[in-house]
């Protein structure tokens, strides 16, 4: 008789859809996973931490490290599930440090599971991907070399979802996603099927023909000194040229500009130099800029993953304010932006090591710290623990929380480029 499996259905730690369900959240990793079940004949049920001893195995797809905070939340708590009877194979993009939820998952699959995961199911873990827990081994992110064939349906938007791509050859130094996936796929960056507005390269603005009512861009880095250090490479010009091409199409344009602020060399001069950029601009037509910054995170496995964290300024703090307007031209502060709080819990599950449970628990449960507002939450941690293992700057022969992990890229070769751009950014300083 096969088993009774089931995926956990928790509370997010941020909402990302007005119906806030598993279907509608499109977890699309969780659903080729469901694909590859179905179409082997298993059945699949969910179950909620309370009802988990109702399931055998239970599956976990982790999208963010806000996940992985939203499932301690979600399961700590409960003595089933210390010491449960069923089974909890984990993964998906988040799982990158399992330290924080390793007393609570059994199986964790790195990378891409379709092919292997019935095997999975069937107990046979003998995979370079798939970790046993408690056991910490050192593991390879399990690529593909080719794109999904199948097509799968998300349900809510009457859509189907094809894959048209995987990963992106431009390996900025700070994202994870470039290095801990290879390109597949000639495609560079589209996810129009999956979002209302189109998200892009900056430097194929330049290709659009038509007027669009909003648009989806990353900059990346305030300055294009910023930029150039990390890979990031997209001059002043070109952000110009992007502006004055998409504001010269008749109507009202919103480009969304993702933003990498708190950079380890960042200064006050780079913000400033973004707005002598826009004095730069003249747009025919109206433009807005919402830019949304997201704070540095050294992310495991990128060439950046040994530098330090910055938690002010606070960009959370000016989210929604206007900071250059002109003529055809303004530009505002997200509303997204992260706090420093928010930036500091991501940052200690990324860099959370197997003695990080207690300064974990309190974060998750401490009544009397969640009175408080972001800059007091991170005082009074920083006053009851030892905060620098999750900010400080790491040298690059220390071994690092996530040492288990590896990708297509040899870990050597990614320390090489760390050791030159530090060597850069000592020069530069
Ligand atoms: S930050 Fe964007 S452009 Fe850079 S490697 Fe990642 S996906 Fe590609």
């Amino acid at each position: 008789m096969k088993n009774k499996i089931a995926w956990l259905v928790y509370r997010p730690e941020k909402k990302r859809n007005k119906e806030n369900t598993f279907d509608s959240n499109y977890n699309i990793g969780a659903l080729v996973v469901n694909n590859e079940l179905i179409k082997a004949g298993y059945e699949i049920g969910y179950v909620t931490p309370e009802s988990a001893n109702e399931a055998d195995i239970i599956l976990i797809s982790f999208t963010s490290t806000y996940d992985l905070i939203a499932y301690y939340k979600a399961v700590s708590k409960y003595k089933h599930w210390k010491n449960r009877k069923f089974k909890v194979i984990a993964g998906g993009f988040g799982l990158q440090n399992i330290n924080s939820i390793k007393n609570y998952i059994d199986i964790a699959v790195f990378g891409r599971a379709e092919g292997q995961i019935i095997d999975i199911i069937n107990g046979n873990y003998d995979y370079d991907n798939v970790m046993v827990l408690p056991e910490i081994k050192p593991i390879k992110i399990r690529q593909v070399d080719s794109l999904y064939s199948d097509e799968i349906c998300l349900i809510k938007k009457n859509k189907v979802w094809k894959e048209t791509f995987v990963g992106c050859p431009n390996r900025c130094k700070f994202c994870h996603y470039s290095w801990a996936r290879k390109k597949v796929g000639t495609v560079t960056y589209l996810s129009e099927r999956l979002v209302n507005k189109p998200q892009i390269l900056w430097k194929d603005i330049k290709k659009i023909n038509k007027y669009l009512s909003s648009l989806k861009a990353a900059m990346d880095g305030f300055s294009e000194k910023l930029r150039n250090f990390y890979g990031k490479k997209i001059s002043n010009l070109e952000i110009i040229e992007g502006i004055e091409h998409i504001g010269s199409f008749t109507g009202t344009t919103m480009i969304n500009v993702y933003n990498i602020c708190n950079m380890p060399n960042e200064t006050k001069d780079d913000f400033d130099e973004f707005k002598l950029v826009l004095d730069k601009c003249n747009p025919i037509n109206k433009t807005i800029i919402v830019l949304q910054s997201s704070p540095f995170r050294p992310s495991p496995i990128t060439p950046m993953q040994w530098e330090p964290v910055k938690l002010l300024p606070d960009w959370h703090k000016v989210s929604g304010t206007t900071f250059y307007s002109k003529n055809n031209l303004l530009a505002v502060h997200s509303l997204m932006n992260e706090s420093c709080w928010s930036h500091l819990v991501t940052t200690i599950i990324e860099r959370a090591t197997e003695q990080s449970e207690k300064l974990i628990n309190t974060i998750c449960f401490s009544s009397k710290l969640n009175k408080y507002k972001a800059e007091q939450k991170v005082k009074m941690l920083e006053h009851h623990f030892d905060l620098s293992p999750y900010l400080r700057e790491y040298d690059v022969e220390e071994k690092l929380p996530t040492w288990y992990l590896e990708s297509y890229t040899p870990n050597e070769k990614i320390k090489k480029m760390a050791v030159k751009l530090k060597q850069n950014l000592g020069l530069a300083a």
